[in-house]
């Protein structure tokens, strides 16, 4: 896997500004870095990157501007280096653009998808229309591009269940191939309009073990169903850390979610244990208060010391 080098756009081609998102606030980057501003910082880079557009909708620039973009990767960039992008479900839905985009070596077009069901959509102020996104994600697996989702839990709105079906709903789309998925629990940021929603009484974020127990469960399925998870909660800045005013923000909340995932799976492998534990993952069971062991505890209906003695690091 080649090394990545980010580049953030923030709020670059987005249409409007979904309830949740602040990219400059996430981020720290409050101003867009123009194809020579990325041509600058490839110089005399050494070995192939896999070169990323990050924080908005690439390809809702206009298409002169996607080109510039991409042609870094492929003029200036040391050969061998792709390109990663997020945008929007819609946004290759023209032909001509998806020719342009399949000249280049893109290892991954990750989509914002934070939920399927249209009533969250809406209330997140994304457009609206599920039906509309698979026939998107189509008519890109039929082109073979390679694809990754981006999902959200804890949106206005949006319950367990309908989270659940989201995904499902992704994985009959997805079939057997290998799609990545980042996996953030909302937040509530500073300025956005669901911190207003916050303020007023209209919006409840989720607490750290809300977001752990719901996320975990969101990662076993995701597992189950052949996603490779590559990120869960937004990577932590000091921007972030400045512009959180409420919900589950947690250094360790991906190390959870991981926790909450791991101890349904062997619970449910092997509901009597013992349960072997690869020692990478140790810090799920052992950390935070063992979180891991008292979850596993709690879906094998034993008490806490007695799942541990069933715990074997391997
Ligand atoms: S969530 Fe994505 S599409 Fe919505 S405002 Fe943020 S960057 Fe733009």
């Amino acid at each position: 896997m080649l090394k990545k080098l980010p580049f953030f756009l923030p709020l670059a081609g987005c249409r409007g500004q979904c309830v949740y998102c602040d990219q400059r606030a996430i981020t720290g980057v409050r101003a867009v870095p123009s194809p020579a501003d990325v041509r600058e910082a490839l110089r005399g880079l050494t070995g192939p990157r896999e070169i990323c557009y990050f924080g908005g909708s690439f390809c809702r620039f206009a298409p002169q501007l996607i080109k510039e973009y991409l042609d870094c990767v492929t003029e200036y960039a040391p050969a061998g280096s792709t390109v990663r992008f997020s945008t929007y479900p819609g946004d290759l839905r023209d032909d001509a653009l998806r020719g342009l985009v399949k000249k280049y070596p893109v290892s991954r077009i990750e989509l914002g998808i934070p939920t399927l069901d249209p009533a969250v959509l809406a209330a997140c102020r994304r457009e609206a229309d599920p039906e509309k996104i698979f026939e998107d994600i189509k008519t890109l697996k039929a082109d073979g591009l390679p694809i990754g989702v981006q999902m959200m839990i804890g949106l206005p709105g949006q319950d367990r269940e309908s989270s659940l079906a989201g995904l499902r709903a992704l994985a009959a789309l997805k079939g057997a191939d290998s799609w990545e998925l980042r996996l953030y629990p909302c937040l509530v940021i500073e300025g956005t309009e669901l911190c207003r929603m916050y303020e007023r009484g209209e919006y409840r974020p989720l607490s750290v073990a809300e977001a752990a127990l719901w996320g975990g469960e969101f990662i076993d399925e995701a597992l189950e169903y052949g996603f490779v998870p590559i990120r869960i909660g937004l990577q932590e800045t000091e921007s972030l850390a400045a512009e959180v005013a409420a919900g589950p923000h947690h250094p360790a909340l991906g190390e959870l979610i991981l926790a909450e995932a791991s101890a349904r799976r062997l619970a449910r492998e092997n509901p009597r244990g013992p349960w072997p534990v690869p020692r990478r993952e140790m810090s799920r069971f052992t950390g935070h208060g063992r979180f891991g062991v008292k979850r596993l505890a709690a879906h094998a209906g034993l008490s806490e010391e007695e799942a541990a003695r069933l715990v074997e690091f391997i």
